[in-house]
């Protein structure tokens, strides 16, 4: 305020010469008088604006008038998870229990999105939980149940049942708008098995995570890389139990780092393998498994 006002005053009193002023004549004065008067209204109409951006609380008043320029959205993961249930099981128990999701999609022919939580507020869904070394990641993230009886093998090993092609579209436009929102990366649209791999199936194999990152929602491997690297490991041998604890790592899960492949790193394997290789989960860390886990970027989609 001070650069908008005090130029207009400043030639009449400074530099003080006081035979300047005394050859000022009585306009001049009442000129000098009105300008100081125009600069006290604005001054007191700046400080009333300044009050009215305040709010008194009793013992302190709160003042909203300054924004910090360094911040970020509190929401940084989405964990996709199936309610092992039908529709109305599900809506139930994520209605009246201690566990709760923000966002339910339904297994109808045209899928409904029931909206549980507000997304400012934390929803109950992930439990103990860990992804790039953050843990507990319920307060970080959006939860998003659909609505599937989990997943099984039937007698030729495929495995199923498949979730309908309308209920995966509707995940796929939740999920990118709820991405969108608060600029998540591709790498932390999960499921809960990633992020809790030794209690956790779900969304399980049946679900067609390279379809999400195909529409741009997750991220999926560098598919060329990986045959290549296959080819490599195949001739080669895989790599041994530390270098799959290190890779594990790096594209986020919270593996073990006992350079040995003990169940908990196996249990990881096989988290891995339901998210980037659904055709086969059998917790080996074979050829392939290392090749695609290798050709995963740790930032951005790799298709
Ligand atoms: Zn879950």
């Amino acid at each position: 305020m001070t650069e908008i006002f005090l130029p207009r005053c400043q030639p009449f009193f400074w530099p003080l010469q006081p035979e300047a002023f005394t050859a000022c004549s009585k306009n001049r004065a009442l000129e000098i008088l009105r300008g100081c008067k125009a600069l006290v209204l604005a001054l007191c109409l700046l400080v009333l604006a300044g009050c009215a951006s305040q709010k008194s609380d009793g013992s302190y008043q709160l003042d909203e008038s300054l924004k910090a320029t360094g911040k970020n959205s509190r929401i940084d993961i989405i964990v996709l998870h199936y309610t092992a249930s039908t529709k109305p099981s599900a809506l139930l128990t994520l209605t009246n229990r201690d566990v709760s999701a923000h966002y339910v999609v339904s297994d109808d022919s045209k899928p409904v999105v029931y909206k549980l939580v507000d997304e400012n507020l934390s929803a109950w869904h992930a439990g103990e939980s860990s992804w790039y070394g953050r843990t507990y990641v319920n307060p970080r993230s959006i939860g998003i149940e659909i609505v599937h009886p989990g997943w099984s093998r039937n007698s030729t090993g495929d495995v199923g049942p498949l979730y309908p092609a309308a209920q995966i579209d509707a995940v796929i436009a939740l999920t990118r708008t709820v991405a969108q929102r608060y600029g998540v990366a591709p790498e932390n649209i999960v499921g809960h098995s990633d992020v809790a791999p030794l209690r956790k199936q779900d969304p399980g194999p049946a679900f067609p995570w390279k379809k999400l990152a195909q529409a741009g929602v997750g991220r999926w491997f560098d598919e060329a890389a990986a045959a290549k690297y296959q080819a490599e490991y195949v001739r080669n041998g895989p790599p041994d139990a530390g270098w799959f604890q290190k890779q594990l790592k790096r594209v986020g899960y919270n593996a073990p780092e006992s350079n040995y492949f003990d169940a908990n790193t196996l249990h990881t394997i096989a988290a891995f393998q339901m998210h980037y290789r659904p055709e086969l989960v059998n917790s080996k860390p074979d050829a392939q498994t290392a090749a695609r886990l290798r050709a995963l970027p740790t930032n951005g989609s790799g298709l």
